[in-house]
């Protein structure tokens, strides 16, 4: 799967908008190479958890039931890093403690759970919903246990995870915004210094788009967007 990237300097100088297809970046780095020889570093302002709910939306869509399980399954997981992360920051734990405690935790799903409930509690002081265990039980056959489900139950799996997300990222919006734009600074900043020149920050429109506002998230659905998964109106190409 790939992510279409326009050329900034040919959209300045008034060319037609030049798309590169790229293969899909573990990190959101991309080096963009348009057809009229211009170079660029584009780090997208996406997140990993956003990534992959759109990975696994376009498997089911693409008739690929189990296998979008596995995709939504991590995108879950990535955000109850995220979200993790954003509440640190909210308290003003530096970046370097973040990073030696979070290895502490990194190789195991359950401790990384706990962390996020008990950051969730001592930032908004209530205690967080979990996600529902049926759920879990389900996630656990398809992927342990070789379960072949259908279109409609890994659909139905997919809306708990998304419900369950935006719940979240309203409240993180809400309160942590700023700390959301701190973390994604604090990553621009590494790879700036990386490759030595600036870098673009394009934002794509995902499933999970946490750039929408307050408003526009709350009244939104997995079923409205999944219209606009079937009709391809996401920025990816094969
Ligand atoms: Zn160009």
């Amino acid at each position: 799967m790939k992510l279409n990237f326009p050329c900034t300097t040919c959209f300045l100088n008034g060319r037609k908008n030049i798309e590169s297809a790229i293969d899909i970046t573990d990190d959101g780095v991309y080096e963009v190479k348009c057809e009229n020889g211009h170079y660029s570093i584009q780090l997208i302002r996406n997140e990993k958890y956003e990534i992959l709910f759109d990975l696994g939306m376009l498997a089911l869509n693409n008739g690929f039931a189990r296998e979008a399980v596995s995709s939504l399954a991590s995108s879950l997981e990535r955000f109850y890093e995220y979200a993790t992360r954003v509440i640190l920051n909210g308290f003003d734990i530096g970046a370097e403690e973040v990073e030696k405690t979070w290895k502490l935790v990194s190789n195991q799903s359950e401790r990384q759970l706990g962390a996020f409930y008990f950051m969730y509690l001592s930032m908004f002081k209530e205690v967080p919903t979990s996600f529902p265990n049926k759920k879990t039980s389900f996630r656990n056959n398809v992927i342990h246990k070789g379960y072949i489900p259908t279109e409609k139950e890994v659909f139905e799996y997919a809306d708990e995870i998304y419900n369950y997300i935006v719940k979240f990222t309203l409240n993180l919006k809400e309160r942590l915004s700023e700390s959301m734009e701190e973390l994604f600074q604090e990553r621009l900043n590494i790879i700036e210094e990386k490759f030595g020149r600036d870098v673009s920050t394009p934002s794509y429109g995902t499933i999970l788009d946490k750039s929408r506002p307050i408003t526009v998230l709350a009244e939104s659905s997995l079923a409205k967007e999944y219209e606009y998964v079937k009709a391809e109106y996401l920025m990816y190409s094969k």
